[in-house]
């Protein structure tokens, strides 16, 4: 089936009689009819058991995200930051490191510097558009994965994956994608090679600004048996000696991630959340569409003005990314646009306070046209040496096309722009 049949269809097919919408299952636990078949759980997960690792409407969902990134297994998380760290944690443990470009949203850029450092794993940071040599150059024995983002939050760097992809497997090791901004409407990442994908699915996927959340797809294709990943071949003495390739096959990584990770880490979504989440995916085509036109129409306009010093939109004819583009997001690069507007910093304030339509607040991806300064806000945390690795200019506006009609959008902007 095709991405609007499935995101409409997969992931719930109701029986003669069953509710038509996907029902949400509010439920922490389940019932079983012997104490012998509960035992058997704790051996081999086959069902659900607890709200924890999971629930029926979480696993509809998750359903649906594997099947519209072609991977074969997804496990959703309570938050993006969450997805994420579990999908390092999966493969790192402490004395471990990893390769992540610095080109990605600057809440991971944290996670990865700091807080995974004091666990004893280090991230080891290659500029994206490094040559191959200098790749393999930053890779150590202790190396177990290569991290990157396809369109990145907010550079709008486009990441040639299918170079990472080779870097990352000549070392025997799995390439992971955020693919948030893009979602799979726009670029299905595990076509391009990687191994594992990861959402934000607070963005566009939600949509509407309802519920934080995440997910993991496995794309069910890296061979954990050539050495390097003992803890999926090994007897896992936590689950009773269960042997993660042997009995799962091609989706060890994702069971291991439900089994060891959320078991004991628990950031599993509430069943409400992912209702409200599929009620998002269900409309993920069409929108889609709708932030591509209305962004691109928006870049061609900021970049008609004489007041913007730069327009980054990988869809504009002209854009450092379009070539790339092209290959990897032939449909359109969503609806977020960074700008920088002569003046630095203080007309950069002042353009975003004179917004009436257009809000400011911490998001991106929404509904509703917003703006964010990220050296004030999502990468304050960030050094000036960070902000420029990141692509981050201290002028730059991250500006978040949103569904309303997009002569008022332009309206909103042209008023704010002549105050300045
Ligand atoms: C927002 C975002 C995250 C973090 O997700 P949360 O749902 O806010 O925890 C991760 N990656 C990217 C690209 C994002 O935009």
């Amino acid at each position: 089936m095709k991405d609007e049949t499935l995101c409409l269809h997969a992931g719930y097919t109701p029986e003669n009689g069953a509710p038509r919408v996907m029902p949400i299952v509010q439920s922490t636990t389940y019932v079983f009819d012997s104490t012998e078949h509960i035992g058997e759980l704790f051996d081999m997960p086959t069902a659900h058991m607890y709200s924890r690792m999971s629930n029926p409407t979480v696993e509809a969902v998750e359903k649906k995200l594997a099947a519209l990134e072609g991977g074969v297994g997804a496990m959703c998380t309570s938050s993006g930051q969450a997805a994420s760290l579990f999908s390092i944690l999966n493969v790192c443990s402490c004395g471990d490191s990893f390769i992540s470009t610095p080109t990605i949203y600057g809440g991971t850029v944290n996670l990865f510097a700091v807080t995974l450092k004091r666990f004893g794993i280090e991230c080891i940071f290659v500029d994206a558009e490094a040559d191959e040599a200098e790749f393999h150059k930053a890779f150590k024995p202790n190396t177990k994965a290569v991290f990157g983002e396809t369109l990145a939050n907010p550079s709008l760097a486009v990441l040639d994956i299918e170079k990472l992809a080779r870097i990352a497997h000549s070392h025997d090791v799995p390439l992971i994608i955020d693919n948030t901004f893009a979602t799979p409407m726009l670029c299905k990442p595990i076509a391009f090679g990687a191994d594992i994908v990861v959402h934000s699915t607070s963005k566009y996927m939600d949509g509407h600004a309802l519920q934080i959340g995440g997910v993991i797809v496995d794309g069910g294709k890296f061979n954990w048996e050539n050495g390097k990943f003992p803890a999926f071949c090994e007897p896992d003495e936590s689950y009773h000696g269960l042997v993660y390739t042997k009995s799962f096959g091609n989706a060890a990584y994702i069971i291991k991630a439900r089994t060891q990770l959320m078991r004991d880490f628990g950031a599993y979504p509430a069943a409400h959340s992912a209702f409200l989440l599929n009620i998002g995916l269900e409309t993920l085509p069409v929108r889609m569409r709708q932030y591509c036109e209305n962004g691109l129409t928006v870049a061609k306009y900021f970049q008609s003005r004489p007041e913007i010093e730069t327009v980054i939109y990988p869809g504009l004819p002209g854009d450092k990314g379009y070539a790339r583009a092209q290959k990897y997001l032939p449909n359109g690069t969503s609806g977020v646009i960074s700008i920088v507007i002569k003046g630095g910093k203080a007309n950069a304030v002042k353009f975003m306070d004179g917004l009436q339509l257009a809000s400011n607040e911490v998001h991106v991806a929404d509904i509703r046209t917003c703006v964010l300064h990220p050296a004030s806000a999502t990468h304050r945390q960030l050094t000036d040496e960070q902000l420029v690795a990141a692509g981050i200019n201290p002028g730059m506006i991250r500006f978040s096309v949103g569904l309303e009609n997009v002569q008022d959008i332009i309206a909103d902007i042209e008023q704010s722009l002549a105050q300045l």
